[in-house]
């Protein structure tokens, strides 16, 4: 069975300082992160060191939100998979829509970090979704797999399982505008049947797909009790320690 991840992208919200107070608030509200779940958080670069210090030995893993695929060289502001996993990291989320919107990354280069990543021993999430125009073409299906299917391409099948999938439809992140469940079951649903063509049904079960995209505690429950939605990669909701714990606990 799988385990439920939620996962928190603080985005390019705190530094050190903030990073420690909220760490130490999800702590104090939850000092026992309960048997069922997976709990990650991915604050920016600059805090891991700081993230990784305060966590120590909580039970909640560690995330960055992007790594470059070279191992080391001239790439000016890049860090490697290497210096992630050296400040204790063990995910790393990869082609945010975000990052696919305002920092060029595409199919081909979401494909080579999700590689590098596996080869690493750092698990991607990698993130897919469809925009609203194409939702409103009826599109967002064929966009979808086809995004599912470049970023994992070359990817073999014993290493897959370490993948996260994290579908989030744009026009909910940070819109306050969720998904319904039935319209994230169907979209996790599908992605689950790629990644049977891809591989075979007991490797795509084993695959852990998150929703993404205005998860709250008041529509966690709902989108978490789809048979299909493993968990929740949270912008927003995973900013302040009560709302982030509440989410964690209603997983449970
Ligand atoms: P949101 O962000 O929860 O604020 O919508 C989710 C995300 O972008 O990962």
């Amino acid at each position: 069975m799988r385990r439920y991840l939620i996962a928190g992208n603080w985005k390019m919200n705190c530094g050190p300082g903030r990073t420690s107070e909220l760490l130490q608030g999800i702590k104090e509200l939850s000092p026992q992160i309960p048997e069922a779940v997976d709990v990650l958080v991915c604050p920016p670069e600059i805090s891991l060191t700081t993230a990784s210090e305060v966590l120590n030995d909580y039970d909640v893993y560690l995330g960055a939100q992007n790594v470059h695929y070279e191992d080391e060289g001239a790439f000016t502001g890049e860090v490697s998979t290497g210096m992630l996993k050296e400040v204790g990291c063990s995910y790393v989320i990869i082609g945010h829509s975000e990052r696919r919107e305002y920092f060029g990354e595409t199919d081909k280069t979401v494909n080579a970090k999700v590689i590098k990543a596996l080869l690493d021993d750092l698990k991607p999430v990698l993130c897919v979704g469809e925009s609203l125009a194409q939702r409103k073409k009826e599109v967002h299906k064929k966009m979808v797999k086809k995004q599912v299917q470049a970023a994992l391409n070359s990817v073999k099948e014993n290493n897959v399982s370490d993948v996260v999938i994290a579908y989030e439809p744009i026009w909910a992140i940070g819109t306050g505008e969720t998904a319904t469940p039935e319209q994230a079951q169907e979209m996790h649903e599908m992605i689950r049947s790629v990644l049977s063509e891809l591989y075979d049904e007991d490797a795509a079960d084993a695959i852990r797909i998150l929703y993404g995209g205005s998860m709250k505690p008041h529509n966690a429950e709902e989108l978490l009790s789809q048979p299909d939605v493993d968990g929740g990669l949270i912008g927003g909701a995973s900013l302040k320690a009560d709302s982030f714990t509440d989410i964690i606990n209603i997983a449970e």
